[in-house]
């Protein structure tokens, strides 16, 4: 378990403006006081009382620091430090400043698929570090992957939020109804045993996104999406791959795989042809393809419309909770672990509360 300092984080780092939030907490920009560097702070607020709904487990922040901690890797959010107070736990870790990748590329008049591809390979060598490590992420999404710095002329991905992270231990089986709907495997949805093969499916349904702007699954509610996920309905519509590589096409197909053991794995996708071509051939098809630039930013932005819809909903909700508080701590298990795709429904479906619940076994 890491070393959580029990001293006041404020006599070693100031404090500055904010940088985003999540379910828990703030994340601020700090800076060292005796170096001056630069840092970004987590601030987590910690659950009172086992009967409480608000704020974090304490063995679920030891177990984010333990993972962060494991994950050295140049494409993984580095931790720092760790301060721990009465009411909330603070995670010094690398200040990643040139925002979400989606973002990012949204600001783009084209992208290439070549260029997609260096960004993959990014995320992929992170990806199978952390899989190497036999620690799944399970919350891998557009807004979990950011770029160090997006003024150079090669941005460096980071995966960032460990929150719903877990080390898996061989032998034993893990399940878990959590994630955000869009991007959940098929056996998320099943409540079957997960692996790092869960995550692959995420890389899927993020690497179809970012050809078309277009989201697989996605429904109309979230039980739709749910349905379509479990029920394999996925098509590459031409309307929207129409500038897309056949090369790119077999890669997602060979990751949205319902049987997580056939998924490629991480190193085996970067060995696939449309990352490596092995062809002359395939390098030129390659680069003569582009993503689908009007319909991705279509897609960002309404994107970026639910972040803010569900934060509003998120905070309307917290309110509301510290008013009737006394409500069963049997249905809240974890706040952050579901986050709906919906936008226009302030009853969450029966289907994403049970998915709150996680267990391993
Ligand atoms: P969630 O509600 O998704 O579980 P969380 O409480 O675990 O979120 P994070 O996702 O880790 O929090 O961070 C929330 C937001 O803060 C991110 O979406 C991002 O915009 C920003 N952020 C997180 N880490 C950093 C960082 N190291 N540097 C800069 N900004 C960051």
């Amino acid at each position: 378990m890491a070393l959580i300092k029990l001293q006041n984080v404020e006599d070693f780092y100031e404090i500055g403006e904010e940088l985003g939030s999540g379910h828990f907490g703030q994340v601020r920009a700090v800076r060292e006081r005796a170096t001056g560097a630069r840092w970004a702070g987590k601030f987590l607020k910690l659950r009172r009382s086992v009967s409480s709904r608000l704020g974090v487990e304490r063995k679920s922040v030891e177990r984010e620091v333990e993972i962060l901690q494991c994950l050295q890797h140049c494409n993984i959010m580095a931790l720092r430090d760790v301060f721990e107070s009465r009411a909330e736990v603070v995670l010094i870790v690398e200040l990643i400043s040139g925002g979400e990748l989606f973002d990012f590329i949204a600001e783009k008049e084209n992208l290439s698929e070549n260029e997609a591809i260096e960004f993959m390979k990014q995320i992929l060598k992170g990806v199978g570090f952390m899989h190497s490590k036999h620690i799944a992420h399970f919350d891998l999404k557009p807004e979990n992957i950011m770029l160090s710095d997006k003024h150079v002329e090669h941005p460096h991905i980071k995966i960032i939020d460990f929150g719903l992270a877990q080390r898996l231990t061989p032998g034993e089986q893990y399940r878990s109804l959590c994630g955000t709907p869009q991007y959940i495997a098929p056996e998320v949805v099943n409540y079957e045993p997960l692996s790092v093969a869960t995550d692959m499916w995420s890389i899927g349904v993020i690497t179809y996104i970012l050809l078309s702007g277009m989201s697989p699954f996605q429904g109309d509610s979230d039980e739709e999406t749910l349905r379509n996920i479990v029920t394999m309905n996925y098509e590459f519509e031409d309307h929207y791959f129409n500038q897309t590589s056949a090369m790119a096409k077999d890669f997602i197909e060979k990751l949205l795989v319902k049987d997580p053991s056939e998924r490629m794995t991480a190193e085996e996708c970067l060995l696939h042809p449309w990352i490596k071509p092995l062809t002359r051939k395939q390098a030129a098809n390659r680069s003569r393809s582009s993503i689908n630039m009007k319909n991705f930013r279509k897609f960002n932005a309404r994107r970026k419309w639910k972040m803010s819809y569900n934060m509003v909903w998120a905070c309307n909700r917290l309110c509301r909770l510290q008013l009737l508080c006394k409500t069963s701590a049997k249905e809240d298990r974890d706040l952050r672990s579901c986050e709906s795709d919906q936008e226009d429904t302030d009853t969450k479906p029966a289907s994403l509360i049970r998915r709150r619940l996680s267990s391993s076994s």
